[in-house]
């Protein structure tokens, strides 16, 4: 098998596949050259967006299959007080089959996040802070995540992926700002002033 790895489109928000819930993957097929390339074109796609994950639906595909990674230039990005307060830590490239996940405390954390489905626009939205994830990895081999903060926040996005959810039917509605504006009115203030500014 080639090692050269495909970039797919992203399909935007509107398309039927970001709305139906996803079939999980059967097991035999992870070993196939087939779910090898999926996985390889997922990867290739979501750093080259960049992202910190992308779900099968996301290139068009209606699988329970994800992939997340959070790269040290990524997270550079934000200050360290932001990195703090967001609980962001660089973490190496996840493959999940068929995720199940488990919400480990009540507690929630609100930041912005986006997707690289509804390009250009970020909300804020509210996310369990600490959750398990089981699935099967690349090999068909089970595995299982504790995931805290940031890393918690994408399981989330990415999973409600597979369910036909999106971010924006559970952000706080006035936060919803293009990247730009985001950028411009909110960067290095902290959420609870940034909630006091738009009175959510
Ligand atoms: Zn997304």
């Amino acid at each position: 098998m080639s090692t050269a790895s495909s970039i797919a489109p992203i399909v935007q928000t509107g398309d039927p596949v970001l709305r139906s819930r996803a079939t999980e993957v059967p097991v035999e097929k992870i070993h196939t050259p087939e779910l090898q390339a999926l996985i390889a074109t997922m990867v290739a796609t979501m750093r080259e967006a960049p992202g910190v994950g992308l779900a099968a639906p996301q290139i068009g595909i209606p699988w329970r299959l994800i992939v997340l990674e959070d790269r040290a230039d990524l997270v550079k990005k934000l200050s360290a007080g932001e990195q703090k307060e967001r609980e962001r830590t660089p973490f190496s490239t996840r493959v999940v089959v068929n995720p199940v996940m488990r919400i480990l405390s009540d507690e929630k954390v609100t930041f912005f996040e986006g997707c690289l489905s509804v390009k250009g626009f970020v909300a804020m939205v509210d996310r369990h802070r600490e959750v398990e994830v089981t699935g099967l990895d690349e090999h068909g081999e089970p595995q299982s995540f504790h995931a805290v903060g940031w890393p918690a926040r994408i399981f989330q996005h990415e999973i409600d992926h597979l369910d036909g959810t999106l971010y924006i039917d559970r952000m706080l509605t006035r936060s919803f700002a293009t990247q730009e504006q985001s950028q411009a009115l909110f960067a290095g203030k902290s959420i609870a002033e940034i909630r006091e500014m738009l009175g959510v």
